[in-house]
């Protein structure tokens, strides 16, 4: 039956020649850079994530599938900024010949206060976020140079839209005495955003989850949400929640609701997109704010 079948496909060869041409194989680090890829690049290309959606892209440990999927992608793309070196070593184990784009390659880092490392966390500015979709389509142009005017069109028009969120969050927040703008979550995975929009972030655990927060660390965030009578303590999607949980029996804060930092939501989350994931974690920002 199987070998019939095959045998009768030439018979179908003249619809395959009007079907439109294969997409664009495309790999992405992590869900949030693979939604930007499928944003710019639409049906045109064929977008595998490394780290799947609520999954940790600090220290990822890659597996033989996601070697096979960088083999055959004719672009790979990464943060940088040292979030995701083990990509870039993917890749050259894979041995990968397609285009290599770097989305963050484009920002100013930032570093922690009083500190030398370098946060990876740049897409949680969305004016970074608008840095690395015109990357990611210059990064398409040059793997399928048939359509560079399509994908540069579009990553101009979604990089606008990203704007237009950010001044949507941008007066969210200015209505919010700055006093009060001061959230706890896991892992220190926000100073980008809370520049942007003047919020304090504390968090127990630095700018990655391999380490693990140290007991004076945790001490000293306990007394501080007391001292500053913070309300809510925020979980992250993709990081132990027990961290939180603690932080809220110590201290009687309560849990201001599941923050997207370092992944997207599955499909039917309320992260699906990066989009969402900016309006979704603004609006429980907000709410933990206001009381
Ligand atoms: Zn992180």
């Amino acid at each position: 039956m199987r070998r019939r079948l095959l045998l009768s496909l030439p018979v179908l060869a003249p619809w395959a020649a009007a079907a439109a041409p294969a997409p664009v194989r495309a790999v992405a680090s992590f869900s949030i850079l693979a939604d930007m890829v499928r944003q710019v690049g639409g049906g045109r290309v064929a977008v595998t994530s490394v780290v799947p959606p609520d999954g940790d892209a600090h220290g990822y440990q890659p597996r033989p599938a996601d070697a096979k999927a960088a083999m055959a992608a004719g672009l790979a793309v990464v943060n940088g900024l040292g979030l995701d070196a083990w990509m870039e070593r993917l890749t050259r184990a894979a041995d990968f010949k397609g285009v290599l784009t770097v989305a963050a390659a484009g920002v100013t880092p930032r570093t922690v206060p009083g500190g030398t490392a370098t946060d990876p966390h740049a897409w949680q500015d969305p004016r970074n976020a608008a840095l690395y979709v015109r990357a990611i389509g210059e990064g398409l142009a040059a793997a399928d140079p048939g359509s560079a005017d399509i994908y540069r069109a579009t990553a101009s028009a979604y990089a606008a839209e990203i704007l237009r969120t950010d001044a949507w969050i941008e007066a969210q927040f200015s209505a919010i005495a700055p006093s009060v703008r001061r959230i706890i979550t896991t892992h220190d995975a926000f100073g980008y955003f809370g520049a942007r929009y003047g919020i304090e972030f504390l968090a127990a655990q630095g700018l990655s989850t391999e380490a693990e927060p140290s007991a004076r660390a945790i001490a000293a965030l306990v007394a501080q949400i007391k001292r500053e009578k913070i309300r809510a303590v925020f979980i992250e999607n993709m990081t132990d929640p027990r961290l939180a949980r603690m932080l809220m029996r110590e201290t009687g804060a309560v849990l201001g609701g599941t923050v997207y930092s370092d992944a997207l939501s599955g499909p039917k989350g309320p992260a699906a997109t990066y989009l969402d994931m900016l309006r979704h974690n603004t609006g429980l920002f907000v709410a933990a704010m206001r009381g």
